[in-house]
């Protein structure tokens, strides 16, 4: 294994030499430096994966594919702490974070071992005893795939799981922030003896590594997680080729607090939903929507709450939350802040850069509440991708449902209450792919996840994960071949 491209099942560097260095965003050192792939590059690796999947050898073998990623799984688990390190490097998060995410990501992938090769198909009643009909599933074929660097292995693990259970040959291209967790899972799968051109490792920007992975007529589908304005370019350069086309993509993720909800569990999930990871999180409950008559009550004990959070470096065992992914994105965050500011929102706290001692060298800023918001304004209609919560409220079950699901997002939602019926009637009003009822956050790899509106295009994970990687085909087998007499043979 090297820092570098994995294609066609060795390990080469980019064509024209090119590198990249990666820095911890937590203290500014750097961390490695990888290579750096050109448009290229990935066409060649989109070569070498259409000729293996052409060659049809991988998908004609359901069991072993199946026993190969409970084999991924295994080795994911026993090179954990070498993968948690690695990712809290790349990203800056937690070192606990990240191992949790590595427990996570081997959950995936024995997920996706256990149901490889289960489908069958079914026959189907084509009302003429000579006939047999059947559906079947095949693979895709060559599938791109694009992912974020907020969770960088396990939104890989999303896709190359699925892709490989159905048998289809991919082309992987990493968040150019975070390479490092990709490159150690394909020194796995090339440990464990993965077919020469079966997955394929490309390096490096979006515009130039990424973009042929939507638009080359050799690839046919591109799956891609990340923001919206990129998900759009997407899904437009796919078009030309009618490629099949999967996308997860932002949030602005209602959570709804009734004022019988369970208080202090109420106000804990808010904090986990708002500022885990910086915020950093497509399914972040980053907008409120809290019952009028407890709102200023649920407001004090918020802003209380995340005065306290402890931010620190991924190794600093006392910190409780991390930084930012870069200097660009913090800046980001600081001007979406501003922006609320100037039309007239209020902070109750944070709304700035942590830069206490050692934070000086890394890109934080501190956990933010914010509240005397209106709907439409750029706070509660924007992603903050950051530690940024706003506080909506409301007075009725309509108000709450109206509020919650006024944004063109669609993601993920939660609603707390302790009456059951409420809790069910809301959850089936509300526009969004997942609802947590008295919870937030939790989600399970046999349970679809993605997004409604303009959250995205598919699901992943569960069995309807898997369908994305797969086509339907319909055999028509009539045992008793006949004269139609359709058209005259009378000349
Ligand atoms: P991004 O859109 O900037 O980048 C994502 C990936 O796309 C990167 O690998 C990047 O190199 C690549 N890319 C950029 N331009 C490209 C182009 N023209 N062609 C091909 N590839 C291109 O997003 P980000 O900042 O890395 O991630 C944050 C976003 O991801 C947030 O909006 C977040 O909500 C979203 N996200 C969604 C989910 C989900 O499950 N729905 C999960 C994680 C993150």
């Amino acid at each position: 294994m090297s820092n570098t491209l994995y294609i066609n099942g060795r390990w080469v560097p980019a064509s024209e030499g090119g590198t990249r260095t990666i820095v911890c965003p937590a203290d500014g050192t750097e961390v490695g430096v990888v290579a750096e792939a050109t448009s290229a590059d990935t066409e060649s690796a989109i070569a070498a994966a259409r000729a293996a999947f052409d060659d049809g050898a991988w998908q004609s073998t359901a069991p072993e594919r199946g026993d190969f990623l409970l084999d991924v799984a295994r080795r994911l688990r026993e090179r954990k702490d070498e993968f948690a390190r690695a990712e809290s490097l790349d990203t800056g998060k937690r070192l606990v974070e990240s191992e949790l995410d590595m427990d996570d990501i081997a959950a995936c992938f024995q997920y996706y071992g256990k149901i490889a090769g289960q489908d069958a198909g079914r026959e189907v009643d084509a009302g003429d005893p000579n006939v047999s009909s059947r559906v079947v599933t095949e693979p895709v074929g060559v599938c791109g795939m694009i992912t974020p660097w907020n969770y960088p292995l396990l939104q890989v693990a999303w896709k190359v799981a699925p892709a490989l259970a159905a048998g289809n040959t991919f082309v992987l291209k990493p968040a150019e922030l975070t390479p490092h967790t990709a490159i150690l899972l394909m020194d796995i799968l090339d440990e464990l003896g993965l077919p020469a051109g079966v997955g394929n490792l490309v390096l490096g920007a979006g515009a130039e590594a990424g973009a042929p992975l939507s638009s080359h007529p050799d690839v046919d589908l591109i799956s891609f997680t990340g923001g919206l304005v990129t998900g759009r370019k997407i899904a437009a350069a796919a078009a030309a080729t009618v490629k099949k086309i999967a996308l997860e993509l932002g949030g602005k993720n209602p959570n709804v607090v009734f004022a019988d909800a369970d208080f202090d569990a109420a106000v804990d999930n808010a904090l986990n939903g708002a500022f885990v990871h910086s915020g950093q999180v497509c399914s972040a409950g980053s907008r409120i929507v809290v019952e009028e008559s407890i709102a200023e009550e649920f407001t004090a004990e918020l802003v209380r709450r995340a005065e306290k959070i402890r931010i620190g470096g991924p190794f600093d065992e006392n910190a409780e939350t991390g930084a930012l992914i870069s200097e660009q994105h913090r800046q980001k965050v600081t001007d979406y802040v501003k922006a609320g500011v100037e039309e007239g929102a209020r902070i109750r706290c944070g709304g700035e850069w942590a830069t206490e001692g050692d934070l000086a060298q890394g890109y934080y800023y501190k956990p933010t509440v914010i509240d005397q918001v209106r709907r439409g304004m750029s706070v509660v209609r924007d992603e903050a991708f950051g530690p940024v919560v706003t506080i909506e409220t409301f007075t009725t079950e309509d108000e709450a449902v109206a509020t919650a699901n006024d944004t063109f997002y669609g993601l993920a939602g939660a609603v707390w209450t302790n009456d059951a019926g409420r809790a069910e009637r809301i959850a089936s009003r509300l526009r969004h792919g997942t609802i947590w009822i008295n919870d937030f956050h939790p989600y399970l790899p046999q349970a679809e996840w993605g997004g409604m509106k303009q959250s995205g295009i598919g699901r992943e994970l569960g069995l309807h994960g898997l369908g994305e990687y797969q086509e339907t085909k319909h055999i028509y087998h009539n045992t008793a071949p006949a004269v139609t007499g359709w058209f005259g043979d009378d000349q």
